[in-house]
């Protein structure tokens, strides 16, 4: 945690900044340890300033005997001014991702003049999105406790079953292994796998359908994040067809994975690919994100990135390039990486044959 704060000190110093506010509760966590919902740190050169309100006094004892504490009342932000004005801040940044109007307005009232707000936003959402070997086992942990999740689907079947209950189940499997799912569980049959983010629905599976089961894990407070299709029963021609397709994409787009490499340019590996099979329309989303503390974060790996943007050697993301065929079927491949020096780390261990399961 004292290493965190040394990079962010650093980023502050860099931006010009004399401290930055966090109140993200997330990214509170990640700084901090702190665990409960009511906390914001203040950090810079010589600060490193909690506050957490009375309820939380003996567990941010526990969890954050790195840094400063100060207890404050439920409405933190009194207290937080009060700090800044103490601590000689005339910079202070804020993240103006997660400050609402609102709260930034009241700071504003309540700060002396000389007190400049500057919006900083995702300076610990960039530190974020490089992991340490710690929070790579983490992820790697849950990625491998969605994989044995998922190998049971192959003794099962999906037998007739409709997507809420395999969902159900896929979930009630993950907490018995103790963790939680990081996500919905999405199983999606036949053209509602068409649809990127279709929730679960009651009709029985169907025979010859192809099945899109996208699950995640949430252990020691990070996620995974997969996605396999499935064949219940054998799906014909068309189907396998785009299957291939969608493999070989996703091949190529992790074989592309690297550091140094454009995040534009990885997803314009699969979506060329999937573009010159004539199905570039039906491939709407970008080719992956980051996955940490939250199931998406940064970096993001497609079009709309920055120009400039490229990937990291401890980033995890996810490469996962999908074809959906609307009215029909849909099929997704995604795969969660660990950027190395060598190339990308794959942190999933489930097959991307086809595979066919008992409808
Ligand atoms: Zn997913
Ligand atoms: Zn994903």
């Amino acid at each position: 945690m004292s290493e965190r704060l040394d990079r962010l000190t650093a980023d502050v110093r860099e931006r010009g900044l004399d401290a930055l506010l966090v109140t993200d509760v997330v990214n509170v966590r990640y700084l901090s340890g702190f665990t409960g919902t009511n906390g914001a740190c203040l950090v810079g050169e010589g600060v490193r300033g909690f506050l957490t309100d009375f309820r939380y006094v003996e567990q941010a004892a526990a969890e954050v005997p790195h840094m400063e504490r100060a207890t404050a009342g439920r409405d933190l932000l009194r207290d937080v001014a009060d700090h800044v004005t103490a601590a000689g801040v005339r910079r202070l940044g804020f993240d103006d991702g997660h400050l609402t109007v609102r709260a930034h307005r009241r700071l504003r009232e309540l700060l002396p003049d000389e007190v400049e707000l500057v919006a900083a936003g995702a300076m610990v959402e960039d530190l974020r999105a490089v992991k340490d070997d710690r929070e790579v086992r983490a992820i790697a942990a849950a990625a491998a406790l969605a994989t044995d999740v998922l190998e049971l689907l192959r003794e099962t079947g999906f037998r007739g079953r409709s997507e809420r209950e395999v969902a159900r189940n896929l979930e009630h499997e993950m907490r018995v292994r103790g963790a939680e799912p990081a996500f919905p569980t999405i199983v999606a049959g036949g053209p509602r796998g068409a649809r990127p983010h279709a929730d679960p629905g009651d009709a029985p599976l169907e025979a010859g359908s192809l099945v899109v089961v996208d699950l995640g894990c949430r252990i020691d407070g990070y996620c995974s994040d997969c996605t396999r299709t499935l064949a219940a029963g054998e799906p014909g021609v068309e189907a396998r067809e785009v299957y291939d397709l969608v493999r070989e994409a996703q091949a190529e787009a992790l074989a592309a994975v690297h550091p140094g490499a454009r995040n534009r340019a990885v997803d314009a590996v699969a979506r060329d690919r999937i573009a010159a099979a004539g199905h570039g329309e039906r491939f709407g989303h970008g080719l992956g994100h980051g996955v940490g503390m939250e199931v998406h974060e940064a970096p993001r790996l497609a079009q709309s990135a920055d120009e400039e943007e490229s990937l990291r050697a401890g980033n995890v993301v996810t490469v996962e390039p999908g074809v959906y065929v609307p009215g029909t079927f849909g099929v997704r491949i995604e795969d969660l990486v660990v950027v190395r020096d060598g190339g990308a780390d794959v942190l999933t261990g489930f097959s991307k044959e086809l595979v066919e399961l008992d409808p």
